[in-house]
């Protein structure tokens, strides 16, 4: 049996006195554990270890490059096109990357976009696709190369061997209270970013209550790290701080949303989703340096993006003109009198959704395509006594009155005069 370089106990205390752990120790550690020399509990208490003290700028890097070498990286270079990416933190009714991908594709990127399925309140792209029959989310690297070879993007999985470490280690931090770590997260989503070889990365980073960073100077220190990261790997990185007290959109819920972004692709859609589409595929060509062939807007406008859409969503078994599926089971909530809609809690609406089966609370969970929530009226908006505010759908009828205990402090209707303060949608951006 090989020696090992170090004691996992004593690289672990280093971290638990304060001190910087070198590139040895740091390299060491991770393939150690990959390799089942390092134990859970070892590095569950190096995880806790590094949410309680912190790590440099250095240690972040180190510790972002160890999960990549755990496993493969993907390579575009023979695709003749720029690639640029987009990785949002996650939110309520944030389906933007549906249309996102198609407008940058069709304005002259190529977008190789590897996603992920939703746990907790925040939905998953995946799992939105998902809701349209046939749709393939697992494709081999070649399928991945065909697809957005033929189309300009590609929607997909992330494959096993891409940073395997960082999947092992984001389970373990799921069940021992350490996902909220400013340095494991930037790790655990950039090393996917890198390792899925893109060429430039613009981070939409949610602020507010329905996402991680509750507050502007969380989401700017995620942010900022973030973007140290991937420039020192070589990916042009920039980020947007983007609200997500409110939720986006009108819907939050896997077909729902994807019925929405269609709207949107369609030249529609609500103005929130149409508006953020727009900057961060103007953001994703600043990123890569190059000039779109068109103005994004137009691209919704004039069908490319659709056409681009439909391509894409053909090449992975899914049938575009098929309906999606309907969840059995509606509620509908209705205003009590004339008024503004005061507030509409990002997070309350998205607990609604999930409790109505369109989220999961373990990965085991399947989810349900077709429940979710409508809101009729968005926060800020006149209502009238009688008008619908919400649809909640479900296959389940039994979750409505969890659903509905969910969404009741969630959002009120009131005077004028009390319609809550709320963030711009483009808070700020980091680069
Ligand atoms: N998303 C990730 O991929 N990793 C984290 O740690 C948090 C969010």
């Amino acid at each position: 049996m090989a020696i090992e370089p170090f004691a996992a106990v004593d690289v672990i205390i280093a971290k638990r006195e304060r001190r910087e752990l070198t590139a040895e120790q740091i390299a060491w550690f991770v393939d150690a554990y990959v390799r089942g020399v390092v134990a859970e509990e070892q590095m569950s208490a190096m995880a806790m270890a590094i949410l309680l003290n912190g790590m440099t700028a250095t240690e972040i890097s180190r510790w972002t490059t160890a999960y990549i070498n755990s496993g493969t990286t993907m390579d575009w270079s023979k695709l003749g096109r720029p690639t640029a990416d987009k990785h949002s933190t996650g939110g309520v009714g944030d389906k933007i990357t549906l249309p996102l991908v198609c407008v940058a594709a069709a304005c002259g990127l190529s977008v190789p976009q590897l996603s992920g399925r939703g746990l907790g309140h925040t939905g998953g792209t995946l799992d939105k696709l998902e809701s349209m029959p046939g749709w393939r989310a697992s494709l081999t690297d070649q399928e991945m190369f065909d697809v957005i070879d033929a189309t300009g993007a590609v929607i997909c999985a992330a494959s096993d061997t891409l940073a395997p470490a960082d999947r092992r280690i984001y389970a373990l931090r799921d069940v021992t209270a350490t996902v909220e770590s400013i340095p494991l997260i930037s790790a655990s989503i950039m090393s996917k970013k890198i390792a899925e070889g893109t060429g430039a990365l613009v981070l939409d980073v949610k602020v507010g209550s329905g996402a991680f960073m509750k507050s502007v100077e969380q989401a700017r220190e995620l942010a900022q790290t973030m973007v140290s990261i991937g420039t020192a790997a070589g990916v042009a990185t920039r980020a947007l701080l983007t609200a997500m007290d409110v939720p986006l959109g009108r819907t939050a819920g896997n077909a729902l949303e994807v019925t929405e972004s269609v709207e949107v692709l369609a030249g529609g859609g609500p103005t929130d989703v149409v508006e953020l589409t727009v900057r961060l595929a103007q953001e994703m060509f600043e990123a890569a340096g190059v000039q779109p062939s068109k103005d994004p807007a137009d691209s919704l406008r004039d069908g490319s993006a659709m056409d681009v859409w439909r391509k894409m969503i053909s090449a992975q078994g899914g049938s575009v003109d098929a309906p999606l599926p309907i969840a059995t089971h509606s509620h509908v909530i209705t205003a009590a009198h004339d008024g503004y809609l005061t507030k509409l809690d990002a997070l309350a609406v998205g607990m609604t959704a999930w409790r109505l089966g369109a989220g999961r609370a373990r990965k085991e969970d399947r989810v349900q395509a077709g429940a979710g929530v409508r809101w009729h009226a968005t926060q800020g908006e006149p209502v009238l006594a009688g008008q619908p505010l919400f649809t909640l759908y479900t296959d389940d009828e039994d979750r409505i009155p969890s659903a509905l205990d969910a969404l009741a402090d969630g959002f009120a209707v009131g005077d004028q005069s009390q319609i809550q303060d709320r963030l711009p949608l483009v808070i700020e951006t980091v680069s």
